[in-house]
């Protein structure tokens, strides 16, 4: 799974066929979308119109269990099949629960028709997203496939040493959502400012730096073709120890997502 990767989340569908065949071109080949992000046609067509061979793309996408209703088997094979004909592709590189909706009581449900879909191969992966660590406990528990990634909320302002922790400890990725903290307070704050100036490089990039040097996956977000190249051209730089330091002290706990123990 390559460490960096293009998020669509908030790309109108009639966008996002641009926005992804920009970021093909500056070199993504990870691209994140979900089912309630509705641009999963007009990612599919960047995806399948650009001439790269499929088995170096990575796609992702969701399952998005928010309906008002808990899923069953059969539902979740409906979702799926409606996500593969949209995007237009016969498998997906990685399948994700979006939110454990855990009063819900459904996740496992879920989980277990995912190992399914993985076990048919249109899904080379399968995985969760906004997962807490009881979440994980009783999924590893409770199913076979241990969740190749957990795509959470992470950047700065809220590193989640705990869930890192965690992860690694179970052989899970962690891929950060919001990576650049949706481009508000954190890419003007002094530090990472500092921090950029330092190096001759943007906020944008130090804190996609920091994201890479944690270990971390990273999908920014950006529809300004500029953006997109500037954000997947981090090399050649590296943090140091009075850096790390620096961004370690931005941690204030502060989500700019919902809690996961509250959203249904
Ligand atoms: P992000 O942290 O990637 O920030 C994106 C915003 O930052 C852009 O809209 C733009 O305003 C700004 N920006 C981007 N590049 C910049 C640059 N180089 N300089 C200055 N500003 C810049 O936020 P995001 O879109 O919330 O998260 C990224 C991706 O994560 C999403 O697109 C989606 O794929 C995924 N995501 C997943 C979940 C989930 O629940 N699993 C939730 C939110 C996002």
């Amino acid at each position: 799974m390559p460490r960096l990767g293009f998020g669509v989340w908030q790309v109108p569908d009639a966008e996002a066929t641009a926005a992804v065949e920009t970021a093909l071109a500056a070199g993504y080949r990870s691209i994140d979308t979900a089912a309630v992000y509705e641009n999963e046609a007009g990612t599919g067509k960047a995806l399948t119109g650009s001439g790269i061979p499929r088995d170096e793309l990575f796609v992702t996408t969701k399952l998005w269990n928010h309906a008002a209703e808990t899923w069953t088997r059969e539902g979740v094979l409906r979702e799926f099949d409606a996500s593969l004909e949209r995007l237009g592709l016969d498998y997906v590189d990685l399948y994700l629960i979006h939110w454990p909706r855990a009063v819900r009581d459904d996740y496992l449900t879920i989980y277990r028709t995912f190992e399914e879909i993985a076990a048919s191969g249109r899904a080379r992966a399968i995985g969760v997203s906004n997962f807490k660590p009881a979440h994980l406990e009783r999924l590893l528990a409770e199913t076979t496939v241990v969740p190749a990634v957990n795509q959470i909320e992470l950047h700065p302002f809220l590193p989640q040493a705990e869930l890192r922790a965690f992860h690694e400890r179970h052989g899970i990725t962690t891929e950060a959502w919001s990576p650049l903290g949706q481009g508000k307070d954190l890419l003007t704050t002094p530090v990472i400012a500092g921090v950029a100036e330092k190096h001759g490089r943007t906020p944008a990039q130090v804190v996609l730096r920091w994201h890479l040097q944690l270990g971390n996956v990273a999908i920014p977000k950006s529809v300004t073709p500029s953006r997109i190249r500037e954000n997947i051209d981090v090399s050649g730089f590296s943090l140091d120890a009075e850096d790390l330091a620096a961004i370690a002290a931005l941690d204030s706990g502060t989500r700019l997502g919902p809690d996961p123990d509250e959203f249904d």
